[in-house]
């Protein structure tokens, strides 16, 4: 399984940074984003490095496919029953900040819709 030494969610994968872990089996993991935007927000993230949406491959067609699926189970566990959103930020203009894909999953009332 690829793995970049040098990338902070490989580094989460592999237990050298810790995490508030949601999810785990053996080709994904869920953890709580450090500045949640919503009361719940997970990153759902391959085990193995691949550092965006725009490197997926059909050969990662069922780990896409993974990713996708276990978004609404996560949310159903961790208690959002209202609805979620789900984003993946791809590359500079996507802004994504950390190069290995990730996909957000936020759920709850969203605060930035109030006031
Ligand atoms: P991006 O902009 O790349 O889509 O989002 C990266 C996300 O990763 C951000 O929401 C940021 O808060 C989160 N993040 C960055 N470093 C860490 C970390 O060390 N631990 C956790 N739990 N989240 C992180
Ligand atoms: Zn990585």
């Amino acid at each position: 399984m690829s793995h970049d030494p040098n990338c902070i969610f490989c580094k989460i994968v592999a237990g050298q940074i810790p995490s508030k872990k949601a999810y785990e089996d053996e080709h994904l993991l869920a953890f709580h984003d450090i500045h949640p935007w919503a009361p719940v927000h997970v990153l759902i993230i391959p085990k193995q490095h691949i550092a965006t949406h725009a490197e997926l491959g059909t050969e990662h067609a069922e780990l896409a496919g993974r990713m996708l699926l276990l978004a609404p189970r996560l949310m159903k566990e961790l208690g959002v029953g209202n609805g979620f959103r789900t984003v993946i930020n791809t590359g500079p203009d996507g802004g994504q900040e950390v190069y290995h894909l990730h996909m957000h999953v936020m759920g709850g009332p969203r605060p930035w819709l109030k006031g």
